[in-house]
């Protein structure tokens, strides 16, 4: 039987392909943008001097100063940059980091932003803005950051190095794994996180065992694409709220914290989610759920503990103790106890249980 829900669709137009940087021109001007700023990291500056030449008239300047966790102080260098070249919209080109540049300058300016994501991180998809200021993280969720239109080019993937490609795929998969036992879970954002789990699953191996397999790194890039649907449709719960903490106290890498995290906090969940672990267990081809995504993260040749990406076992208890401090929603209820546990697991590489 289907019971009640809400389902709320987001406002953005998706462009999906090969070789869809080409629409980057009509795209904006569809946008009435006349003067673009292109954002990118340092190490995708060249790919944002190429897309800039690209967009002829339409370029304004590139900004390629993105950083992770989204500095206020990076925002604030970026507004500068937008007023000096009077760019009346920006194109992020990059990863989550530079997806986060652009939705703080379209939070903080109300410039329109067109979003080409080059990797699995799925925030483009999403109306949350994560950004630090003074160390501390916040988090804004308002639709007004979500881009107007986002273009997925696999062509831009293909480069995406194979242990990224695994940590930011698994990323993904949480995204898709929370949204099936989100409490404001919905029919409709099921059925694309099954598909999204399922997509990234099979692709991610084939991407690992051939990197330039385009129809494996196109599947991957479609599953990563519902993954991010999922995670703007549904709020999320202890696997992202650990990462969270994990990451901004120890300062981890975000998509490898996430790989890490995932088998242990769902193996958390499995006995409050029955129907979630069946359907993740399908998606993934695997027995148990949590199992099958912590031997996919071995088979991809991804780190399995958090002692291996820099935190220090002392914080086991603080993370722990963390975990429990701010009441959120999970459906299972948080126990400090066995949080602990889960965490010391994945600390030490352990499979879950
Ligand atoms: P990232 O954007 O930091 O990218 C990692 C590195 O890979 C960077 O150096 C980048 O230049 C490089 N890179 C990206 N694409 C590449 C490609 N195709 N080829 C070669 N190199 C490439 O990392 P990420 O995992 O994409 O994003 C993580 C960030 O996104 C975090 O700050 C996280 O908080 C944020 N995030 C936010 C949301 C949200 O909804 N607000 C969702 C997911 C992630």
């Amino acid at each position: 039987m289907i019971g009640s829900f809400t389902f709320e669709n987001l406002p953005c137009r998706v462009v999906f392909g090969s070789g869809t940087l080409g629409a980057a021109k009509a795209e904006i001007e569809r946008l009435g943008g006349k003067r673009v700023l292109v954002l990118a990291t340092p190490q995708q500056e060249a790919h944002g001097k190429a897309l800039g030449a690209a967009l002829g008239p339409l370029y304004a300047g590139l900004f390629a100063g993105a950083t992770m966790h989204t500095p206020v102080e990076v925002t604030e260098r970026a507004i500068a940059a937008m007023k000096a070249c009077e760019a009346d919209c920006v194109v992020a080109l990059g990863g989550g980091a530079t997806t986060g540049l652009g939705k703080a300058l379209a939070f903080r300016t109300g410039v329109n932003q067109l979003c080409i994501p080059t990797t699995y991180a799925g925030s483009e998809m999403t109306p949350i803005l994560g950004q630090t200021e003074n160390g501390l993280k916040t988090t804004v969720r308002d639709v007004a950051v979500l881009p107007e239109t986002v273009i997925y080019d696999v062509d831009l993937t293909m480069t995406l190095p194979v242990g990224l490609t695994a940590t930011s795929g698994i990323n993904a998969i949480a995204h898709a794994v929370e949204a099936l036992y989100a409490r404001d879970t919905n029919p409709v954002t099921s059925l694309m996180a099954e598909e999204g789990i399922r997509a990234l699953a099979r692709a991610l191996p084939a991407i690992a065992a051939k990197p330039d397999d385009r129809a494996s790194r196109s599947e991957a890039l479609y599953g990563a694409w519902l993954c991010g649907v999922c995670l703007g449709t549904v709020g999320m719960a202890l696997h992202h709220k650990l990462c969270h903490t994990l990451g901004g106290t120890f300062d981890l890498p975000h998509a490898e914290t996430h790989t890490i995290v995932l088998p242990h906090a769902l193996a958390y969940n499995a006995p409050a989610v029955p129907e979630a672990m069946a359907r993740i267990a399908r998606a993934i081809g695997a027995t148990d759920a949590s199992r099958g995504l912590f031997d996919l993260a071995k088979r991809l040749g991804a780190k399995v503990a958090l002692r291996d990406i820099g935190m220090p076992e002392s914080g086991i208890d603080r993370a722990a103790d963390l975990a429990v401090t701010n009441a959120y929603w999970n459906p299972r209820p948080l126990e400090r106890a066995a949080i602990r546990d889960l965490i010391a697991r994945a600390w030490a590489g352990e499979p879950p249980v």
